[in-house]
C-alpha cells in the first residue's frame, strides 16, 4: 500500500524546531517557532488559566460530548472579543475549532462547498507575500486556487502600500482576501488605521470577501486596538470570514483552542451553520473542550479577566521592550534596524538570505526560519547583545 508514497513535504517552521532540538551546543538560541517565552526562557501556564483549571477540576461533573459547534459560552465570549461588546452578532455563525488551524480548514471547505452544484468558479484566495507558512497549504489542500498579493518590502521592513492596494483594486465577487487582523506573521508589518478604512470602502464597492486571521489579539497595541481594523471591515461587508486563535493570548497552544466565524447575512445564517456542522462532522466532528472551557471561565469572571489582561499586557510589553533593546544592540554594532520598533507582535523579518541563515546556524547556533523570520517573543533578554553580534556578522553593515 505505502511503498510508493511520495516523501512528505517538510514544514519550514517545525523543521527548524527539530534541528534546534538536535543541536547539542549549550549556547544555542531558538528564534524559530512562534511561542512566547518569559525573560527566563520559559513558556509558563498563565495564572488565570491555572485558576480556571483548578475551578474546572473541582466543578466539572461530566465529560459527555458537547456538540458540533463546540462550547457555546466560548463562542459567545470570542464573538465579544473580536467584534466588541456592542456588536450585533445575529448575522454571524461561530464555531469553536481545533485551533485557528482547524478553523482555516473548515472555512476553506465552506468556500469550496459554496460553489458546489453551481457553474461559478471556485473563489481564489489571495494571500500576502509573505504570509503564515500554513495559509497556502491549507487552502490548496481544500482545493482552492491561491494567489499572492504584494505586502512586505523586505529591504525597508515596511508595507508595499500602493502595490498592495493596486492588487486589491482588481478583486471582485469571486475573490477572498486573506488578511492578518494584527501582528502580521511573519513580517510584523501591520495595516494602519487609514489602510483599514480604505480597504473597508473597497470591500463595500467591489464585493470581495474579507477573511481575517486573528491569531495574536493583544500582542500588538492591545485587545481593542488589535481588533479595530477588522471591525471596520465587518461593518462594511455583507459577508466575511474570520479565524481566531487562543494559542498565544491565552497561552493555550497545545489545547488547540480556536474559532471560525462567518458573517453570513441573516438570510443565510441557518444554511451556513448547517453546512459548517456537516463539514465538522465529516472531519474532526467536535473540537476538544478543555481550552475553550478555560477561556469561557476566564472571560465570565471579572477577577480572572483582570488577571489574564494583566498577564497579557506584561507579555505585550516584554516583546515591545525586546524590540527596542535589539534595535539598540544592533545599532551599537553598526546595523540600522529601526523598522523593528515599528513592527507589531511576536515576529519580524530580517533581510537574511539562505546563506546568512545557514551561517547563523552553523557558526553561532542561532536558529531563524527560512526567509528571515525571527520570534522576538522567544528571546532571552540577557542574550540580546550576543544575538546582535551574530546578526551584525551576517547583515550588511
Ligand atoms: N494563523 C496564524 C497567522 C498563525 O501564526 C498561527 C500559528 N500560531 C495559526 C493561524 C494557527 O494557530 P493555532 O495554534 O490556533 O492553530
Amino acid at each position: 500500500m505505502f511503498q510508493s508514497l511520495p516523501p512528505a513535504a517538510s514544514d519550514p517552521i517545525l523543521s527548524v524546531a527539530e534541528a534546534f532540538r538536535n543541536d547539542t551546543r549549550p549556547h544555542k538560541l531558538d528564534l524559530g517557532i512562534g511561542v512566547y517565552r518569559d525573560a527566563a526562557g520559559n513558556t509558563p501556564v498563565m495564572l488565570a488559566v491555572r485558576e480556571a483549571e483548578r475551578q474546572l477540576l473541582a466543578q466539572q461533573s461530566s465529560k459527555s460530548y458537547v456538540g458540533l459547534a463546540g462550547n457555546p459560552r466560548f463562542n459567545r465570549a470570542v464573538e465579544k472579543l473580536v467584534l466588541g461588546d456592542a456588536a450585533d452578532t445575529a448575522a454571524w455563525v461561530s464555531m469553536q475549532t481545533p485551533g485557528a488551524s482547524g478553523g482555516l480548514r473548515l472555512l476553506a471547505d465552506l468556500l469550496v462547498s459554496s460553489r458546489s452544484g453551481t457553474d461559478r468558479p471556485l473563489p481564489r484566495v489571495w494571500i500576502s507575500d509573505p504570509s503564515y507558512v500554513n495559509h497556502a497549504p491549507v487552502m490548496r489542500a481544500a482545493g482552492l486556487p491561491v494567489e499572492h498579493y504584494p505586502y512586505l518590502d523586505a529591504a525597508s521592513g515596511t508595507l508595499r502600500r500602493e502595490a498592495f492596494f493596486d492588487a486589491v483594486a482588481g478583486l471582485g465577487q469571486d475573490d477572498v482576501l486573506l488578511l492578518h487582523g494584527c501582528c502580521h506573521n511573519p513580517s510584523g508589518v501591520d495595516l494602519a488605521a487609514a489602510d483599514w478604512q480604505r480597504l473597508a470602502a473597497m470591500v463595500a464597492k467591489q464585493g470581495f470577501i474579507p477573511f481575517v486571521d486573528l491569531a495574536y489579539q493583544g500582542f500588538g497595541a492591545g485587545m481593542e486596538a488589535d481588533a479595530a481594523g477588522l471591525r471596520l471591515l465587518a461593518d462594511a461587508s455583507a459577508e466575511m470570514l474570520l479565524v481566531y486563535s487562543c494559542s498565544k493570548n491565552f497561552g493555550l497552544y497545545r489545547e488547540r483552542t480556536g474559532a471560525a466565524m462567518v458573517k453570513a447575512g441573516s438570510q443565510a445564517v441557518a444554511a451556513v451553520r448547517g453546512k459548517l456542522f456537516e463539514l465538522a462532522r465529516r472531519s474532526y466532528t467536535m473540537p476538544p473542550d478543555h481550552g475553550a472551557e478555560l477561556v469561557a471561565r476566564i472571560l465570565e469572571s471579572s477577577e480572572l479577566t483582570a488577571l489574564w489582561d494583566e498577564e497579557l499586557t506584561a507579555m505585550r510589553l516584554r516583546v515591545q521592550t525586546t524590540r527596542v533593546l535589539l534595535t539598540q544592540a544592533l545599532a551599537a554594532q553598526g546595523v540600522a534596524a529601526d523598522y523593528l520598533c515599528t513592527h507589531q507582535g511576536m515576529f519580524s523579518m530580517l533581510p537574511l538570505d539562505g546563506k546568512a541563515i545557514a551561517q547563523l546556524r552553523d557558526e553561532a547556533a542561532v536558529y531563524v526560519v527560512a526567509g528571515g523570520r525571527i520570534n522576538l517573543a522567544g528571546l532571552d533578554t540577557a542574550r540580546i547583545d550576543e544575538l546582535a553580534l551574530a546578526l551584525a556578522d551576517v547583515m550588511q553593515v
